[in-house]
């Protein structure tokens, strides 16, 4: 038996398969998708592989397969991984590794992660026994009495405990040990990250008419066990939360399992809380946030059939889950589900993969759809499933659009306008929450020199530094550099040196000069770096009703204060402008996120949307949380321009510190694709990317055109897999499908 198996690395030239002899005493326990060592290239050391297929016959192999490692992988893996390969331009070990266990990917074996053991202790006599030697005082000390009585009633106990909760030590049971009591076994224990969560039970809620219609349409592919694809669009805490609960519960009295991917988990502690108020412990999480003992744990728990309900981020999509009956991905339209790493995969279309050869339905959640998303189900693609009113009755809030311009105009130099210093002020007098959001950290954006226009800008990047007045340092928020804050111009010498834009250190400290008694909290990435401090930052908002909340992009993602009746955008404008076809698209989600989080309850809520565009019809739409409006503009435009839904955009990326290599590379790259002469794509000559330097490395990229199908991949890997194979010295190219960012 041959076995073809593809070495574990990232060299890209190496994404093929070499034929190894299987030897005959392994042909029983290989398998394709099993991990094994292999004598590979010139050196002593092993290097480990996967059997992507098995044959009965081979021209080429002359060396046999080492060892087997083990069989964690299953044909299905093996396939996915070939598949994703070809669609985001990567190595199918890649992919792969994405599939292992948690923390069992990396190449140094001893770093991989295992499961833990602990010592426990034991009785080694029959309970009778030891109640008999106690009684009839055969035991003397004190120690070993309280512990032997202990153990009658517990016996089974991790060691540690057992020294804490008796006040005795290693050196008592050691003792009781050799006396033949007790013995000690190393038994597995489990890392549970949802140990510390007390979460009361809840039941499920009697639907309101709107969320029945929902539920029956998707309950239907559910209970027939098919294939479809929802769009459930439903306005902010229109209650798409308790649809789904309910169908997952469906879902498990027919004995399947579901899965719930929410975006970057550990910003949504609330909705994990949820599902464990509704169905207890039976549930498994995977997030980037855990540790990978944690993460190597629930991937167990969910190999071994431990868990019906899987919830995570994005790459929770890899679980080795069987026997799915329901898949949800919660705010569909969230960016994090793309990876910006290789390999470059997007969840849903992974989900969208398994759910139509598992046949099981995909609901995809939001309360403002991926405008691709919003075009396919209106073109019959996939099923359209509406919610237009709040489900606890609570109404949608007030939104008012500032024109800033005007607050200049009437002398207003502060970065809030009178309306919303008011409305403020009105909150704290009856100590109602305030949410302000703002899409930059830090302090002020940038720093430029009034008398030359220099701006100041990071060494390594073409990017403006950003100024955080915690230790008064420039940064960059590309490659992490700093340098103290210059006191004249490095051009011009001048010490006219003044801070513009805001982030959103500078609304902290503007407000604590404006309202010196209002309490405040700030949750950005400089504040949430820690683990569990987003939880701990929201729990603290609510909980100690802390009077008003700044953020970024965090706060706008389904959180549910009920005292929170006021939201201040301080400025709407920062998301335009980006040179990004998705500018407009972004600024509507984030917005309407953002706005949806007034008002939740009884009290209707007040928005203030602060903007030097006030005509702008993403911020226009915005305002009446007008989804439809929105759209009808947007698609207009996207069809004039061609760009998604009505085709793909593929960005090759190329990398390089030699700028001139990078610029002969980007050309040639370019005149082989249009050598392919392959009319279905469109290419674009190659030109510096809008941000052309980072950490030193200059940008090109070359854009794509086409609609994605076998055709076009074809073309483009042939053009791209030739130079990666040629492996050009310190160039690098990447290639992202519908890139999350074209800057
Ligand atoms: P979404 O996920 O669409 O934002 P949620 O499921 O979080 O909405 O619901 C918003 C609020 O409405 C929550 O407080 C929830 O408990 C409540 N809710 C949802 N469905 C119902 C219902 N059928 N009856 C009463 N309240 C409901
Ligand atoms: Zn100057
Ligand atoms: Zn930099």
């Amino acid at each position: 038996m041959f076995a073809q198996i593809m070495i574990n690395t990232n060299a890209k030239e190496l994404n093929k398969v070499f034929d190894y002899i299987v030897p005959t005493e392994m042909e029983k326990t290989i398998s394709i998708g099993a991990r094994v060592f292999v004598p590979f290239g010139k050196g002593k050391n092993l290097s480990e592989g996967y059997v992507l297929d098995l044959k009965q016959e081979s021209e080429f192999a002359n060396k046999e397969i080492a060892k087997i490692e083990d069989n964690i992988l299953t044909d299905e893996n093996i396939e996915l991984a070939k598949l994703m390969a070809e669609k985001y331009f990567c190595n199918v070990s890649d992919c792969i590794r994405l599939m292992l266990p948690p923390g069992n990917s990396s190449k140094n074996l001893t770093k991989r992660i295992k499961e833990k053991t602990s010592k426990f202790v034991y009785l080694a006599l029959d309970k009778s026994v030891v109640l008999e030697d106690l009684e009839t005082n055969k035991v003397k000390s004190q120690k070993h009495i309280k512990l032997l009585k202990f153990l009658i009633d517990n016996d089974g106990i991790e060691a540690s405990d057992l020294e804490a909760i008796t006040e005795t030590s290693r050196a008592v049971m050691k003792t009781l040990e050799k006396n033949g009591y007790i013995i000690f076994k190393d038994e597995k224990v489990e890392r549970n990250p949802l140990i510390h969560k007390n979460v009361k039970r809840d039941k499920k809620l009697e639907l309101n008419d709107e969320q029945l219609a929902a539920f029956d349409q998707i309950n239907f592919a559910l209970e027939n066990e098919e294939f479809a694809e929802y769009l459930l669009f439903g306005v902010t805490g229109s209650g798409k939360t308790e649809i789904y609960l309910q169908l997952i519960e469906k879902a498990l009295e027919i004995g399947k399992k579901a899965m719930v991917l929410v975006p970057e988990i550990s910003l949504t502690p609330q909705i994990i809380d949820r599902f464990l108020a509704r169905f207890g412990n039976r549930i498994a999480v995977l997030h980037s946030k855990l540790s990978d003992g944690e993460r190597f744990d629930e991937w167990n728990k969910i190999k071994e059939n431990r868990a019906d309900i899987i919830i995570g981020a994005r790459s929770a999509i890899f679980a080795p889950v069987q026997n799915l009956g329901i898949l949800i991905i919660d705010e569909a339209h969230d960016p994090s589900y793309k990876s910006d790493m290789t390999p470059r995969y997007h969840a849903k279309e992974l989900a969208r993969y398994l759910a139509k050869k598992n046949n099981f339905p995909l609901v995809l959640g939001s309360a403002t759809p991926d405008i691709v998303d919003y075009y396919k189900a209106k073109n019959f693609d996939k099923e359209l499933v509406e919610l237009n009113k709040r489900a606890n009755n609570a109404q949608l809030p007030d939104v008012k659009i500032i024109d800033m311009r005007h607050e200049l105009a009437v002398g207003n130099r502060s970065m809030f306008s009178l309306e919303l210093q008011e409305e403020i002020e009105k909150n704290l007098k009856e100590h109602k929450q305030t949410i302000l959001f703002i899409n930059r950290r830090g302090f002020s954006t940038f720093v430029m020199c009034r008398d030359c226009g220099h701006v100041m800008k990071c060494h390594n990047c073409n990017i403006a530094l950003t100024y955080h007045s915690y230790g008064n340092r420039l940064k960059c928020h590309y490659c992490g550099y700093e340098e103290r804050i210059p006191k004249v111009c490095p051009e011009c010498g001048s010490n006219n040196i003044k801070y513009f834009g805001a982030g959103t250190q500078k609304v902290e400290n503007e407000i604590h000069k404006l309202f010196p008694n209002a309490s405040t909290i700030r949750m950005d990435i400089d504040t949430v770096s820690k683990k569990n401090s987003h939880e701990k930052i929201l729990n603290k908002f609510k909980d100690e009703n802390i009077d008003i909340l700044i953020g970024t992009q965090m706060v706008a993602k389904g959180h549910h204060f009920p005292n929170v009746t006021l939201v201040g955008i301080v400025a709407a404008d920062g998301s335009l402008n980006i040179g990004d076809y998705r500018a407009e698209e972004r600024t509507f989600q984030t917005l309407t996120q953002v706005s949806g989080r007034a008002g939740r309850e009884k009290e209707k809520g007040r928005v203030i949307i602060q903007t030097y565009n006030p005509d702008n019809y993403s911020i226009v739409c915005s305002q009446k949380q007008d989804y439809r409006k929105f759209y009808e503009g947007e698609i207009q435009l996207r069809k004039t321009l061609n760009y998604p839904p009505f085709c793909d955009i593929i960005l090759i990326r190329i990398h390089s510190e030699n700028e001139a290599k990078v610029k002969k590379v980007s050309e040639k790259i370019y005149e082989e694709l249009l050598k392919q002469n392959n009319k279905n794509i469109l290419v674009y000559k190659p030109v510096p990317s809008p941000i052309d330097k980072i950490q030193n490395t200059y940008r090109w990229r070359i854009v794509v055109k086409c609609k994605l199908n076998r055709n076009s991949l074809n073309t483009i890997n042939n053009v791209v897999r030739s130079f990666y194979e040629s492996r050009i010295k310190d160039v690098s190219i990447i290639v992202d499908s519908n890139p999350n960012n074209m800057l």
